[in-house]
């Protein structure tokens, strides 16, 4: 247990220094937990993509990142590795067949962990999310719901929140979820770190980012010509 923290302490001192981390291009040369790079590992993920090279380091310094990569670059892993090590994380995501996509490789990456992670997607009954809403370390969920539960859950609440993640941002809003969105952030404690992921910068994208992230790091991959 005590070498257990003083190895984390060691990480979080190599991970304030992203600048070493330029040319890693494996996510084994990262400043990552051994239960995460097991599960990393066991996926057989070895070699980073370009925004996870890029964003991942950034991230773990615990600086807000605003991530712009096309469908298919590996914006997942770029958000959920700096999730598995940290602790407290709500993770947005416009619907539910995203949402239960996520929370999959969540499972899998961080199976070495022992967080426990909960789906809030509406579809399952909402007095049994209740029960377990308020025991979770990282919560995967769609805007509606979440809200529905900031509002009438009783034991649920994010004030010791350190990470948000907005994934597909820019579907978010095209589905309408601007007003929601709003509401849940009003809802957030104001000291935590905030990563927002796209595919495509819309105005209503950038709306967002501006209501959400503090002097964001800006981490893009432009598709090849
Ligand atoms: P995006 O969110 O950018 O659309 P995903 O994160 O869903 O993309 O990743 C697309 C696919 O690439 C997934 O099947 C994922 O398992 C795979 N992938 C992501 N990162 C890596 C990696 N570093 N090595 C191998 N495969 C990867
Ligand atoms: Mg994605």
């Amino acid at each position: 247990r005590a070498q257990e923290k003083d190895d984390l302490e060691t990480l979080e001192e190599k991970a304030s220094h992203p600048e070493n981390y330029n040319s890693s291009k494996f996510f084994a040369d990262l400043p990552l937990s051994e239960k995460t790079q097991k599960g990393l590992a066991q996926c057989n993920f070895k070699q980073m993509t370009e925004i996870q090279r890029k964003g991942i380091p950034l991230a773990l310094a615990k600086r807000d990142v605003l991530g712009a990569a096309k469908t298919g670059s590996g914006k997942t892993l770029t958000f959920l590795i700096p999730v598995t090590d940290g602790l407290g994380a709500l993770i947005i995501s416009p619907t539910r067949e995203l949402a239960v996509q996520i929370f999959e490789v969540l499972k899998k990456i961080g199976k070495a962990h022992t967080f426990s992670a909960g789906l809030i997607i509406g579809g399952k009954e909402f007095k049994v999310e209740q029960e377990r809403i308020a025991r979770m370390n990282i919560l995967v969920c769609t805007p509606g719901r979440l809200l529905q539960h900031m509002d009438q859950s009783v034991g649920f609440t994010c004030d010791n929140l350190q990470m948000l993640i907005l994934d597909e941002a820019d579907r978010i809003m095209d589905m309408g979820f601007q007003n929601t969105m709003n509401a849940i952030i009003e809802n957030l404690p104001p000291h935590r770190q905030t990563l927002l992921f796209s595919a495509t910068q819309t105005r209503s994208v950038k709306d967002l980012a501006r209501l959400s992230l503090k002097d964001p790091e800006y981490v893009a991959v432009h598709e090849k010509a």
